[in-house]
């Protein structure tokens, strides 16, 4: 039976998100409906937002988000009625060779793409949902294979935040940066990511950690949480200065900012065999310029999805770090507004005043 829900629609890119009734159906076999507590404004949203991403519109944006399981369809996905749940974007089907070789991030799932284009309706017509989940809305209909029940002692915001950005920033370094102990690593850009692959690094062992941001207070933070260097790249050259920080250049680099010059930055600021992660999305048509001479001696860069993340291995993994206060996330929200604030909580995030905008329901 369809029913409504309250959500922010986005119309058309670029204008403000209207908030509206939105149709939903009850969960068919294999889906499960949430209802949403804590969705983070990511990166990501603020992107097809504002058109820089090109997506079908209409569609309710959202999807680092948190909740508790209202409703349940058919099958054996051992999800019930009430549990706390992370409700994560990556969905796989499980038996395809990108799956089965551990990168499910790249699992070429068509039935997901289908099932999407059905869920969600305004005025009586179909509407694409977004990214599989759509949390900035009271109620979610979601894959089941999308939730990860969350630990008791796990607070809501956290939980939101590792359903993408933390988690992007610590499977970047544990999957794909892999840095030794003792290493040096640069980590560009201290939003909700970097802030996750800063503590990742230090976890990892990393000696030496050169968190660079714009942001003063983003900085501090990275500091507090683990960086043993900051610079700020709107005083100094972030190459020049990673470089005379780590005595020669670092062993890995991490880009989460999204633009063409920092991922050149990572690279450029790499030790002979090297490499360089690049986590941030980049426009469609852009090109990235690198040093050719660096080249040589084994650099490398690379880019990753949510840094290549096996959701039902790693969340959980990254959900007991954070329980156990390794792996700290409170510091991390700075704004939380209801959903009728959507349109602030993405300007507080566009601004980069604070670290990670919040909608709690
Ligand atoms: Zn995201
Ligand atoms: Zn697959």
């Amino acid at each position: 039976m369809p029913f409504t829900t309250r959500a922010a629609v986005l119309e058309t890119a670029g204008q403000p998100l209207r908030i509206r009734d939105i149709t939903l159906t009850d969960p068919g076999p294999g889906e499960v409906l949430v209802r949403t507590v804590s969705t983070g404004i990511c990166g990501t949203d603020v992107h097809f937002a504002d058109g820089m991403l090109p997506y079908p519109l209409p569609t309710v944006l959202g999807h680092e988000a948190a909740g508790t399981v209202e409703a349940v369809g058919d099958g054996d996905h051992g999800i019930t009625v009430g549990t706390r749940v992370i409700v994560c974007d990556q969905t796989f089907c499980g038996h395809c060779p990108s799956c089965l070789s551990g990168q499910m991030v790249y699992c070429a799932d068509r039935g997901a793409k289908q099932r999407q284009r059905r869920r969600l309706a305004l005025d009586d017509q179909p509407m694409r949902q977004y990214l599989g989940v759509s949390s900035f809305a009271e109620l979610m209909l979601v894959d089941a294979h999308n939730l990860l029940p969350m630990p008791d002692a796990l607070s809501f915001d956290a939980a939101a935040l590792l359903s993408c950005c933390l988690t992007t920033g610590l499977a970047a370094v544990f999957n794909v940066a892999r840095p030794a102990p003792g290493s040096r690593i640069a980590i560009i850009g201290c939003g909700g990511v970097g802030l996750g692959a800063v503590q990742a690094a230090r976890i990892a062992g990393a000696a030496q950690i050169i968190a660079i941001d714009p942001q003063q207070h983003r900085r501090d933070l990275a500091t507090r949480l683990g960086a043993t260097d900051t610079i700020d790249p709107d005083q100094d050259d972030t190459i020049t200065a990673v470089i005379e920080a780590s005595g020669g250049g670092v062993d890995r680099a991490v880009e989460a900012v999204g633009l063409p010059t920092t991922a050149a930055q990572a690279f450029s600021v790499l030790l002979p065999g090297g490499h360089a992660t690049v986590l941030g999305m980049m426009p469609p048509g852009t090109d990235i310029a690198l040093p050719g001479r660096l080249l040589r001696q084994g650099r490398s860069i690379g880019g990753t999805i949510m840094g290549s993340v096996r959701t039902p291995a790693d969340i959980p993994r990254y959900a007991d770090l954070a329980v156990r206060g390794t792996l700290r996330t409170d510091d991390l929200v700075t704004s939380r507004r209801p959903l009728p604030e959507v349109n602030a909580a993405l300007a507080d995030a566009r601004s980069h005043h604070g670290v990670r905008a919040v909608l709690a329901f």
